[in-house]
């Protein structure tokens, strides 16, 4: 296939200082849990994007100094040399494939606590740190900034020394540049008060880094141009702007940003791809200097509009990036319509506030590059001629079948409904999540071209169906139910008066089985689901009250950058919320309540109940199968596997990863699935006469 002509522009090179990016596809930095913790696994992810045609990979926050320090977050440090290996290593790999690699050099300084380091926290004014930590950041005196200049200078010079291409002066959200540019800065001298002083930071680490540079190195900026908090903060039209004109030429390219981690990442749930286009549209045209913006960006033709439309000069994709390392390269060679495309979830955002590798919905192989040596492209051949049955076309199976059938196996996908997507689309009709349909559309159009796969529809298999398949080997993807009984985290035991007819679970409410108000959702499992049926049922004119036993609407969705525009939407909608609070019993009219850390109980009124706790996995025709092993046996079956919610339900990231993992894993022998674990390597000499390491 050939490149559609209309993105030809798309493959520009874009000069970048003394650099030459090879293309206009710009990966600006991101966390991803392994930085300088799991480095080998991090280099290799950053290798795959350069493999999959980005032009520019960015490293996340690469902190300089141990008293503006971000841990237990991941990222990376160039606190002295010792560091330099883990940051070559990125590069390396990054230049193996032939792209730019950027280190996104950051001072936190007063954002955090310093909890590993235990340094007093300084920066741009006398105030606790961001974080519920008890503690209090000193200002930064003249002394501070000289030496943060001092720190800045050797790391960019140990950057220099790992290779990098390009270095990028961090302004984002938890960096003291930022803070001294918003005009909530409060000080008083030449650091405070106008424009040109809340700059005045910034300019100086660009300039120091434009010195240690010595013109080896491109050097960029990536910052944030409106706060998303009206006047208060950084506003684009008004001071961003002015940010921009009065340091316009200073770097070799702008990346710029709205909003904090939240405003700049928001789920699709409640932004569109370019939400924020409006807000970054000014900046070309106060500088000269190329300019990049992000957007969640998967559509070609928005990208090539945006070049053309003389917008931005670089498309900036970070989560896109992750959900498919290959789009350029797809792009590039006709494929645009083999796009992985990122449904907006933020479970990739969740990765890093959970300290683990990088994980994501639609691409199972993100964090497993290194560790497991799963690629987002390639895996290897069938290890057998078996033929393989997929039962149940959730994303599990979806994704077992897809990646069984890309290795070559003979594969049937059985579904009982006419609907392909188990999950997925009845998830996706909910309001907002129509992205999500994107986990089934991706895997059944890739489907669709492979011959060796199968796929029948209204096809409910029981255990004589397939036994009588003659498959040798059988995956179970079957799925879960929600259970309407309110057993869950907060209740081992039915809640009394569960068996009403008036108590409903999410199931009957997709079905479009909807109770009359007044309506109480209890949520007892803190994601998505109870937030959104409250939404839904809002909507169609009910009066809701969500009662949760935790101290926070949908508290997981702090992971997911969404838990304070849940609470706002719910607030703006109308519904009505309780927290803290259990649902002890159902009455014909009311329910009863319980604070959960008192005796105090309070009635509401209901006339529906709406269950948000736990699921139940469809496992009966696995049972089914497992009674009868001898004829089980007979059939030919040699392995039986259940994955996914049949296993034990969980988010639609567990269930792509399993169908993934079960395909990886067929034929394979057990001692290569295990992942290669990065442990600390601890230096073999030992100080003279100490016995300690060093
Ligand atoms: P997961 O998230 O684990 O993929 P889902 O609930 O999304 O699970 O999908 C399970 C799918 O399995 C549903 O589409 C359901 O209709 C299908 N299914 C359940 N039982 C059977 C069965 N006995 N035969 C065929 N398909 C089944
Ligand atoms: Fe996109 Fe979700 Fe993957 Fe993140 S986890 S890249 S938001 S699909």
């Amino acid at each position: 296939m050939t490149r559609d002509p209309r993105y030809d522009v798309l493959f520009e090179p874009v000069q970048i200082g003394p650099k030459v990016a090879r293309n206009r596809f710009y990966q600006p930095g991101h966390c991803n849990g392994m930085g300088r913790l799991r480095p080998r696994g991090h280099a290799r992810m950053r290798g795959v994007k350069a493999e999959g045609g980005w032009a520019v990979i960015n490293s996340e926050h690469c902190g300089i100094h141990p008293n503006a320090e971000m841990f237990p977050e991941v990222v990376l440090t160039l606190w002295d040399d010792r560091d330099i290996p883990i940051l070559a290593r990125a590069c390396d790999e990054v230049h193996a494939h032939g792209a730019l690699f950027g280190v996104q050099l950051a001072y936190s300084g007063g954002f955090l606590a310093n909890r590993l380091s235990r340094e007093v926290p300084v920066g741009p004014l006398a105030r606790p740190v961001s974080e519920y930590d008890p503690v209090q950041a000193r200002a930064m005196e003249k002394d501070d900034i000289r030496d943060l200049h001092r720190w800045w200078r050797a790391g960019v010079q140990r950057a220099m020394q790992a290779g990098v291409d390009i270095v990028n002066v961090s302004g984002q959200f938890t960096v003291a540049a930022f803070h001294f540019l918003s005009p909530r800065n409060r000080r008083t001298d030449e650091y405070g008060g106008s424009l040109e002083n809340r700059a005045r930071l910034l300019r100086e680490l660009i300039e120091i880094t434009r010195e240690a540079a010595k013109g080896e190195c491109a050097v960029t900026v990536r910052v944030i141009i409106d706060e998303l908090i009206g006047p208060k903060g950084l506003q684009a039209h008004e001071d961003g702007k002015a940010m921009i004109e009065h340091l316009a030429e200073l770097p070799d390219l702008w990346d710029v940003v709205v909003g904090t981690w939240e405003g700049d990442s928001a789920t699709s749930r409640f932004a569109p791809e370019n939400v924020h286009e409006p807000y970054f549209a000014f900046v070309k045209s106060v500088t000269t200097k190329p300019v990049v913006g992000v957007g969640r960006f998967t559509s070609p033709d928005t990208m090539a509009s945006l070049i053309e439309r003389g917008v931005l000069d670089m498309i900036g994709a970070v989560r896109p990036s992750i959900a498919d390392p290959f789009l350029p390269k797809k792009i590039e060679a006709g494929r645009s319509d083999d796009i992985r495309e990122c449904i907006g979830c933020n479970i990739c955002v969740a990765s890093h506030f959970h300290a683990v590798n990088l994980r994501c919905t639609q691409n199972p192989s993100a964090g497993e590059e290194w560790r497991r040596g799963w690629h987002p492209e390639s895996i290897a051949a069938k290890g057998s001629g078996d033929a393989v049955l997929v039962v149940g076309a959730g994303p599990a199976g979806l994704e077992a079948a897809r990646a069984l059938g890309q290795r070559g196996y003979a594969v049937t996908l059985a579904e009982a409904t006419q609907e392909l997507g188990g999950r997925v689309s009845r998830e996706s009709r909910l309001p907002g999540l129509a992205a999500w349909a994107r986990v089934r559309d991706w895997r059944t159009s890739q489907l669709d071209k492979m011959p060796n796969v199968a796929v029948y529809r209204d096809s409910a298999l029981d255990a004589a169906d397939v036994r009588g398949f003659g498959a040798r080997h059988v995956v179970l993807a079957t799925g879960a139910r929600w259970r309407g009984d309110g057993v869950g985290r907060a209740h081992n035991d039915p809640v009394p008066g569960s068996e009403a007819a008036e108590v409903y679970t999410p199931d009957d409410i997709m079905a479009g089985n909807l109770p009359d108000g007044p309506v109480v959702v209890f949520d007892d499992d803190h994601y998505y689901m109870a937030n959104v049926l409250a939404e839904l049922l809002r909507q169609a004119g009910r009066e809701v009250t969500l009662v949760t036993p935790a101290a926070e609407i949908a508290a997981y969705t702090v992971n997911t950058l969404e838990l304070e525009r849940i609470a706002r939407h719910l607030d703006e909608l109308g519904v009505a919320t309780i927290t803290h609070h259990n649902l002890l019993a159902i009455a014909a009219d009311h329910v009863l309540l319980g604070h959960v850390y008192t005796e105090r109980e309070r009635t509401i009124p209901a006339a529906a109940v709406v269950m948000v706790t736990a699921r139940l996995p469809h496992d009966a025709l696995y049972h089914d199968l497992k009674a009868e092993p001898a004829a089980t046996e007979r059939a030919g079956i040699a392995s039986l596997t259940r994955i996914g919610d049949c296993l034990a339900p969980a988010a639609i990231v567990h269930a792509t990863y399993a169908g993934h993992r079960y395909a990886q894993e067929l034929d394979t022998e057990p001692s290569k699935r295990l992942f290669r674990h990065e442990l600390p390597q601890l230096h073999p000499k030992r100080a003279e006469g100490s016995g300690h390491e060093v």
